[in-house]
C-alpha cells in the first residue's frame, strides 16, 4: 500500500495525526500519536526492550531531554550538526540544496558536501527557487538543535538531537555501579529534537521523534569474542555497498569477505535482522547499506544504514556505526573525567558501536507493510502482539441479555488484555472495522452462550470461526499474542 493509503488509515482511525493541527499555520514536523498508535508504538517498543535489551544482558537508562552545552561542545554537534540551506532572494522561501538538487536531476546527492560544492552544483543544474523561479541564495547553515535557557539567566542548554549522549556521559558512573564487564550495550528510548528545515511525510522525518539506541562499549581487541558472539551471526544479510552491488551473504561470510569488521558487528547487524523479522516487517525488503568513507564521520570505522524499500522508496531504519573511541575520548577530554574502565586488568577506553532506531518510521514501515486491500476492505496483519487492541467483543444482537453477557467477558480480559467491545452495525461490519485495525481476534456471544458458555473466536487472518468455551479465552489469547524468541 502506498504512502497515502496509510495517511488515510492513520487520520480516520486516530493512530497518528498532526499536532495543534486545528491551529491555523502550526509548524511542520511535530505529529500526536493517538490511542491506537499509541498502544502499537508500546507493543513495538516492549519488543524492542524484550528481545534486544534484556535478551543481550544491556542496561537500559532513561536520561534528561535537555542537556548542558559542554556536553553538545564534546559531542561535536554545536560545531557540526548542521543542515545546508539556500534562500530565494525574492519570496524568502527556504530549501535544502541536496533536496532541490535530487529533484531536479533525479541524482543521489553525497552526504558530506561542502557548501561550495552545493554551489557550483546548483549553478550547473540551474535549480531555481520552487515557488516563485527567482533565483537562490548561496548555500548556508543552520544548527538543527533546539535551543532553551535555563532559569532566569537563560544559561545556554539544548534539548537533545540524539538519545546517545547521556548514554556517553554516564558510561563511566554505570559501568561501576551496575558492576557489569566488558563487552556491555546500554540502551535508551525516547524523544529527540532536531529543527529540520524541512520536516514532511508524518512520522518519516519530524522535529520531535522517538528514538530507540543502544550503545555497545567493547575492548576492539575482544571484537572478535568466539564464545559472544560466535553464536548468532548465523544471519543472512543484504549488504548494499558503496559502488551499487548487493550481496545476500551470511553475516560470517561478509566478515571473511571484508564487509563487516569483526564478529561484534555481524552479530548486532544479525540480531537486527532477527527483531525486525519478529517486528512483522518483510526481511526480503531489507538491506545494509554501507557507507563509503566519504560518507562516514571522520572517527568511524564502519557505518551501515538498515534501510527498507517502501512505497516512498528506501528508507533508514536505523544507522548502525562503529563509533571508534570517539564519544568516550570527546567527553574524558572536554569534562576531565577519566572514561576509562577495567577490562581484565587492563585500562581501556572503549571502543563503541552504535544502533540508532527511528521508532516512529518503524512504525509507519510495519503500517505500510501490513496495510493489505482484500476484496474492496482493508485489513491490517499486524502481528498479535504488535497490534494495538488484541481482542474485539461483539454480542451478536442487542438483546435478551447478550449484551450483559458480552459485558461481562469484555471486562474480565480488559483486566490483562488491550480489548475493546463493538455493539452497533451487523457483525460483518463489526468483523471488518476490527480488521482494518489490525484486531487479531474477535469474540462473538449469541444465544448459544448463554446455554453452554460457549463463544465465537474469529481470526482476522484466515477469517476461521470456531466454537471455544468462554474459561479458556483468557489463556489461549494470552498465549496466542506472546512474541516468539528470536532464535525461532
Ligand atoms: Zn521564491
Amino acid at each position: 500500500m502506498s504512502f497515502d493509503d496509510v495517511a488515510r488509515l492513520a487520520q480516520q482511525k486516530g493512530f497518528f495525526f498532526k499536532s495543534a493541527d486545528s491551529y491555523p499555520n502550526s509548524p511542520a514536523g511535530f505529529w500526536d500519536y493517538g490511542p491506537l498508535g499509541v498502544s502499537m508504538r508500546n507493543n513495538f517498543v516492549e519488543l524492542w526492550r524484550r528481545s534486544i535489551v534484556k535478551r543481550d544482558g544491556m542496561l537500559e537508562i532513561d536520561g534528561s531531554q535537555i542537556l548542558p552545552r559542554a556536553v553538545f561542545e564534546a559531542s561535536g554537534h554545536l560545531s557540526g550538526f548542521t543542515d545546508p540551506f539556500v534562500k530565494c532572494a525574492k519570496c524568502g522561501s527556504v530549501f535544502r540544496p541536496d533536496k532541490l538538487l535530487e529533484e531536479k536531476t533525479k541524482k543521489q546527492v553525497p552526504e558530506k558536501l561542502q557548501d561550495s560544492e552545493y554551489d557550483s552544483l546548483m549553478t550547473e543544474a540551474g535549480v531555481k527557487c520552487l515557488k516563485c523561479g527567482s533565483a537562490l541564495s548561496g548555500t548556508s547553515r543552520f544548527n538543527m538543535m533546539f535551543r532553551v535557557g535555563i532559569g532566569p539567566l537563560q544559561e545556554d542548554a539544548y534539548l537533545r538531537p540524539e538519545t546517545c549522549q547521556s548514554i556517553f556521559v554516564d558510561f563511566p558512573f554505570l559501568f561501576k555501579t551496575q558492576r557489569v564487564k566488558l563487552p556491555i550495550g546500554v540502551a535508551q528510548i525516547g524523544r529527540s529534537f532536531r529543527n529540520e528545515i524541512a520536516p514532511r511525510q508524518g512520522l518519516i522525518r519530524l522535529r520531535e521523534l522517538n528514538q530507540a539506541e543502544v550503545e555497545v562499549f567493547f575492548n576492539p581487541k575482544n571484537a572478535n569474542d568466539e564464545v559472544r558472539f560466535g553464536a548468532g551471526i548465523d544471519e543472512e544479510l543484504t549488504l548494499h555497498t558503496p559502488d551499487g552491488e548487493t550481496y545476500g551473504l551470511q553475516a560470517n561470510k561478509a566478515i571473511e569477505k571484508g564487509l563487516i569488521p569483526n564478529r561484534l558487528v555481524g552479530y548486532y547487524l544479525s540480531l537486527l535482522v532477527k527483531f525486525y523479522r519478529a517486528a512483522g516487517l518483510p526481511v526480503e525488503k531489507l538491506r545494509f547499506r554501507i557507507l563509503s568513507p566519504e560518507d562516514r564521520a571522520f572517527y568511524s570505522k564502519a557505518a551501515y544504514d538498515l534501510e527498507i524499500e517502501l512505497s516512498v522508496g528506501w528508507l533508514e531504519l536505523v544507522a548502525c556505526n562503529y563509533r571508534s573511541d570517539y564519544d568516550l575520548g570527546r567527553h574524558s577530554d572536554i569534562s576531565g573525567t577519566d572514561f576509562r574502565v577495567d577490562d581484565g586488568g587492563e585500562k581501556v577506553l572503549p571502543h563503541v558501536f552504535e544502533l540508532s532506531m527511528g521508532v516512529d518510521r518503524s512504525v509507519y514501515s510495519i503500517l505500510e507493510t501490513a496495510l493489505k486491500a482484500q476484496e474492496e476492505r482493508r485489513v491490517l496483519v499486524l502481528r498479535p502482539y504488535i497490534a494495538p487492541v488484541k481482542v474485539g467483543v461483539f454480542p451478536l444482537i442487542n438483546r435478551d441479555g447478550l449484551q450483559e453477557e458480552a459485558g461481562k467477558i469484555f471486562k474480565e480480559l480488559r483486566e490483562t488484555l488491550d480489548v475493546t467491545y463493538d455493539e452497533s452495525g451487523s457483525i460483518g461490519r463489526r468483523y471488518a472495522r476490527a480488521d482494518e485495525v489490525g484486531i487479531p481476534f474477535c469474540i462473538t456471544v449469541d444465544y448459544d452462550t448463554l446455554r453452554d458458555h460457549t463463544v465465537t473466536l474469529r481470526t482476522r487472518d484466515d477469517r476461521a470461526q470456531t466454537r471455544v468455551p468462554e474459561s479458556t479465552l483468557a489463556e489461549r489469547l494470552a498465549g496466542a499474542i506472546t512474541p516468539p524468541k528470536l532464535t525461532e
